[in-house]
This record gives C-alpha cells, structure tokens and sequence, in this order.
C-alpha cells in the first residue's frame, strides 16, 4: 500500500473533500498525473428510487477525475450518493496503481462508532478451564473491545474481573453478566449488564420465583405440552426479571444439539412459542464452535423470522484449541464503549455477529461489517493484541509498576482509533 486515504467513512449526499495521502516513503511527484475512478461497490441503485440520479452524479463515476496536488497529498471534491462501500482506482500517469476503499453511511450508522465484543464466556469458576482475569485477557487479544463472563449459575465471576482491570484505565470493559439456569428450565438465557444477579434471586428466594412462573402459565397457550408450558413460563419470568434488573436478555444457542442425545436440549416448540411472544432482547445467532450444527440451524431459523437483534458469542471454556477457534463474537455500532452504550446497540439491533470467516445479521449492517473487517479491524486487532498482552502480564503479576507501563504503551482508545477514521470536514 503506497497510499491511504484521509478518512474511511463518509456522510451520504454531502460534498466532502477525499484526501489522499502517501504512505512513508512514497511521497507525491508534483510532475505526475494523479487521477482517480471511484466506483459504487453494488453499482449505482436506481431501482425503486423515489428519484432518479442525476446525470452528473451518473457521469460521475464513469469519468476518471484528475486529482488536484495540495502540498504533499492529493485531493478530489465527491459527492457520495448512496449509502455504500466506493473502490478508488488510483492512476499515476496514466497506469492504474492501486485500489483504494471508502465507506458512506446515512447518518444514524455515521454518528456510530463500531466496537467487538464477547457475550459469553466461562471460566474455573463454572465449568471453563481458566481464571475471569485470563479470559478477559484473551478475549482482549483476539481482538474484542469488551467481554462478559457468563459463569453458570454465577454472577460473580463476572464482578471478579470487572474490579480487577478498575482503576488500571486499561481501555478494556468486562460487563457484569452470568448464565441464568432458573429451575427446571432446560433453557440457557443469559443477562447482559444487569445490575443484580438473576441466579442469586430464585436462589434465595425461590417461592417468589415459582408464584411468578405459575402466574406466567396462565399466560402460556395451552396447546404446548404441559413440561414446554412451564419452560416457557420460566423463561418469560426469567426474562422479565433481567428487564427489572436493568439487563438485556439472550435466548442463547436454543438449537444447541445434545450430543449423549442427539436431540435439542430445549424442544422447538418452546423456541417458536418465546419467539411469537417475544419477550426476550436478542438472540444468540452463533455461538462456540462446537456447535455447528445448531448454529446452521440457528441461522436458518433466524432466516425464517422477521429481524430480530442477534449476537455472536464464543461461549468459550477455555481459550486454546478448539474453544476460540473460530472466535464467534458480537460487532456492536454504538455511541459509546459503555455498559450503556452496548447494551442500546444490542436492544436496537445494531449487531453483527461473526467471527474469522463469515458474518451474519442484517444485510445493511452486514455489509458494512464486511468494509470494515478489510479496512478498520486488521488495525484494531493490532491495538487490542498490545492491550491484552498488557491484561496477562498484569493478571499475572499484578504488579503496580505495571499500571504506568500501561500508561507508557500510550494505547489509542478504541474509540478515539475508530472516530480518527470518521470525515471530520
Ligand atoms: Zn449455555
Ligand atoms: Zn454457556
């Protein structure tokens, strides 16, 4: 790459300025002839477009542009149309020197920043292999912005790494979180970001849960059996409790295939009745790359049912072999790198899940996912393998001195990287 471009993202349908700068240590020739074809990368979309484009926003992106040379990078006035990837093709005096990239977004996605993150996670506190501190850790090294420990039965752990990493300023955020199992309820739900522990109230008071399920019954439809019209009043009490907690609640891996059994470890029939009367914020796409059957079928159950917010997890138990291989995980467009601010873009549906190879979710959003896995993340990879590098040599040592090398690393905030790639005029 000899040359990159200002910016990476874009407003839709404003005039802006592309600069194009020269990567160290190619520098511009003032002799040269430097020019440029930008091209939509699904094409101009005139289809069932209340308006048409004009003719120079057409002829646009037929034409190949003569660049001006401002000091020592070059620039061209655009107008970007639609909400899209654009491919840049770069001449130097006639023969085509490299493809460039930019993005354009309509302004509810450009005022975002985009952040990854893990959902669920296990550690030796439940039945995982390693330490809340580790996991954390590692999920920092495999590229993700924030984690959740996800423990069974357990929400502690979860505070047990959150208060270890506080006060360090390391630009990592461990959000409270457990895997809830309320009794005699097959299903696996998780809470994000509550303020209490779920487990912990039927726990401790487990008639207050019961009457609650046995109030929900009445509520279920009674064509299920009667075992799926107690799960499902379980799940729905389950459910409502989190929203009270100030949590986002996750059905998770509900085709997760039972290997002693072969059979679902829930019946379908309670899928489809908690999907129908959705009570629940999201859904657990993919998760844990040992369920790939399930996850197949997940996502074609998804496909069959109107949009609904969707996130990818690990649901790691450990961090070598096959555990974060693929590494699924959750890509969140959110204002702020904030328990707040994730759990918004989680609630609104502004997620991606993915993980090395593939990406799922919404079209739009995966479409933009996918510019953004080329051109932001394989930096941001590089930045959070320093930071998690960072987190293990603290959690292993814990030595104070440690925190003002952190402060020495000088690391950009995830936030403050993505934000210097935003059009800022
Ligand atoms: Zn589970
Ligand atoms: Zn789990």
């Amino acid at each position: 790459m000899h040359f990159q471009t200002e910016s990476l993202i874009y407003p839709v349908r404003q005039t802006a300025m592309l600069r194009i700068l020269p990567v160290f240590p190619v520098t511009v020739r003032q002799d040269a002839r430097y020019e440029a074809i930008l091209r939509p990368f699904t094409g101009l979309r005139q289809y069932r477009r209340a308006e048409a484009f004009s003719k120079a926003t057409v002829d646009f992106f037929r034409k190949r542009h003569m660049l001006s040379i401002v000091g020592d990078h070059l620039e061209l006035t655009i107008d970007l149309p639609q909400e899209d990837s654009y491919i840049i093709e770069l001449y130097i005096d006639g023969i085509e020197a490299e493809k460039l990239e930019i993005y354009a977004l309509e302004p509810d996605l450009f005022s975002l920043n985009a952040y990854r993150g893990d959902n669920h996670m296990h550690t030796w506190m439940s039945d995982g292999k390693d330490s809340p501190m580790y996991m954390a850790a590692m999920s920092c090294r495999r590229g993700c912005d924030y984690c959740l420990i996800t423990d069974h039965h357990k929400y502690e752990p979860s505070l047990i790494a959150k208060r270890f990493y506080e006060g360090t300023g390391v630009d990592f955020l461990v959000i409270p979180g457990e895997e809830i199992h309320s009794p005699d309820n097959p299903v696996h739900i998780i809470s994000i970001g509550g303020r209490e522990s779920v487990n912990a109230w039927w726990r401790e008071d487990d008639r207050e849960y019961r009457a609650a399920v046995r109030e929900a019954i009445a509520e279920v439809d009674d064509t299920l059996l009667p075992e799926d019209r107690y799960t499902a009043a379980a799940c729905q009490t389950v459910f409502d409790r989190i929203r009270a907690v100030g949590g986002v609640s996750v059905l998770c891996h509900p085709h997760w295939v039972l290997s002693q059994t072969h059979a679902l470890n829930e019946h379908e029939d309670v899928t489809d009745y908690l999907m129908d009367h959705r009570r629940f914020d999201v859904l657990e796409l993919i998760a844990g790359g040992a369920f790939e059957v399930g996850t197949q079928m997940q996502i074609s159950y998804y496909h069959d049912r109107p949009t609904m917010p969707i996130v990818g997890s690990s649901d790691a138990h450990g961090c070598f072999l096959d555990q974060l291989e693929p590494h699924n995980y959750t890509i969140c467009f959110a204002k702020s790198l904030t328990v707040e601010g994730i759990q918004k873009a989680i609630r609104s549906g502004l997620t991606v899940g993915g993980n090395e190879n593939k990406l799922y979710g919404e079209y739009r959003l995966v479409k933009y996912a996918y510019f953004l896995k080329r051109c932001f993340f394989p930096r941001h990879e590089a930045l959070r393998d320093r930071v998690g590098v960072w987190m293990l040599r603290y959690a292993s040592a814990r030595d104070e001195a440690d925190a003002a090398i952190y402060n020495g690393l000088k690391c950009e905030s995830p936030s403050k990287l993505f934000e210097s790639l935003r059009y800022q005029g």
